[in-house]
């Protein structure tokens, strides 16, 4: 079993392009927040697929939406009606409190597409003179990895020789109000933020930050884009991140989670007069808005709305940080944390964050790195504290040993 663990992992490393750096780890079973090997060894996972599992693997109501639409009717592509779209877009625009719904596959696609709806709300709605609009982005962003978009990274792996760019994007260092205020004039369409920076190492921005940037875009008629596509859905203890701060942008990002860990399903939210703007024949996705893809999300939207995701994500993330707290001091320089949500810097002596992640493996615990000493924990929603707990223990071990 062990010479086919390794066969496999060659065959990937043989014939998969290294756009990847994978933990030695072959997975071959999930079931909640377990994943489990081609050797039956276990694993707790704390990455969550980037978030895109805030349900777990296997959720059984999310697995039972897909199994029945499976049988039922799997793509349309957008040239028909199909009978699942329309109950998707209700649910999920009314837990957004918005009009109308943009669905897509990936979050990189969600970015384009709200792009693109600013931009064109910028010409056709605030009058910005043609091919002028800009839009307001924060240092340290991760929105995807698409050419337009990497050419707004300021991290030089994403950025650096993927150019030409396009231009149209100003940057501002993150959670800094008054230098989005300073950076708006009259071809400003759009802010486009992360509520809480996800690869950047779970970076939240100061109290009021969100607010601020509300009442800014308000009172000079930009759009406030939030790429919830990470922190959104119930990570962070709310359905939103925007929610700490009681905040409504006018368009949300969403992926990963929305498509409940089975397939890519992401989605642009926002009212009539704004995605409104977009016409027949202008945007599309063969796959954007497919009748298994609605099927899954707008099971994952009716598990949301019952609130019983973002309460459990809330009480365990605070349970998490008094955990993870103790820690400081003991090989971990500082923790931030947003529901459950943590990045936690290891001290260098300890290791990299990749020698910590490696350590963790060997442990049972499924964790990455993030930009050299971050590790990022983010469960699935329905962990217990007491495996919580035990994943604590195993990372106080592995700083102590
Ligand atoms: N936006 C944010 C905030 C993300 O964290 C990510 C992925 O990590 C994306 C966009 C891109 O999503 P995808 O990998 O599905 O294209």
């Amino acid at each position: 079993l062990e010479n086919l663990g390794l066969a496999l992992i060659q065959a990937e490393s043989a014939h998969v392009a290294h756009n990847y750096h994978p933990l030695p780890v072959l997975a071959h079973s999930a079931e909640g927040v377990w994943v489990t090997d081609i050797e039956g060894k276990r694993y707790l996972d704390l990455l969550s697929a980037y978030s895109a599992l805030n349900f777990g693997h296997g959720h059984p109501a999310i697995l039972a939406a897909a199994r029945e639409q499976l049988g039922k009717l799997t793509l349309t592509s957008r040239a028909f009606h199909n009978d699942r779209l329309g109950p998707f877009a209700t649910a999920l625009s009314q837990l957004c409190g918005k009009d109308l719904v943009l669905p897509m596959n990936t979050g990189a696609e969600a970015v384009e597409t709200g792009i693109k709806v600013a931009r064109a709300w910028g010409y056709r709605s605030k009058g910005i003179a043609p091919d002028a609009a800009t839009i307001i982005v924060a240092n340290g962003n991760f929105h995807g990895r698409t050419t337009t978009i990497v050419g707004f990274s300021d991290d030089p792996v994403a950025h650096d020789d993927f150019g030409p760019y396009a231009p149209g994007f100003v940057h501002v260092p993150y959670g800094d109000a008054d230098a989005i205020a300073a950076a708006i004039d009259e071809n400003t369409a759009a802010v486009l933020l992360e509520p809480i920076q996800g690869e950047a190492g779970v970076v939240v921005p100061p109290e009021g930050f969100l607010r601020r940037v509300r009442e800014i875009c308000t009172e000079n008629n930009v759009l406030f884009i939030a790429d919830e596509i990470q922190s959104g859905l119930g990570r962070v203890g709310e359905t939103f991140a925007c929610d700490r701060e009681g905040v409504v942008p006018d368009m949300y990002l969403l992926g990963k989670a929305l498509g409940g860990g089975i397939v890519p399903l992401s989605a642009v939210v926002a009212n009539e007069d704004v995605l409104g703007v977009i016409r027949p024949g202008e945007h599309g996705s063969t796959f954007g808005g497919n009748p298994l893809a609605a099927a899954v999300g707008l099971r994952v939207v009716e598990m949301l709305a019952s609130g019983e995701f973002q309460t459990r994500a809330k009480a365990l993330g605070e349970h998490l940080e008094a955990a993870l707290q103790a820690l400081v001091g003991h090989g971990v320089t500082e923790v931030r944390i947003a529901g459950l949500w943590a990045g936690v810097d290891i001290d260098p002596a300890y290791g990299t964050g990749r020698e910590i992640a490696e350590k963790l493996l060997a442990r049972g615990v499924l964790v990455k790195d993030t930009h050299g000493q971050t590790i990022r924990i983010a469960p699935p929603l329905t962990i217990r504290a007491t495996e919580l707990d035990w994943a604590v223990e195993q990372l106080r071990h592995v700083l102590s040993a």
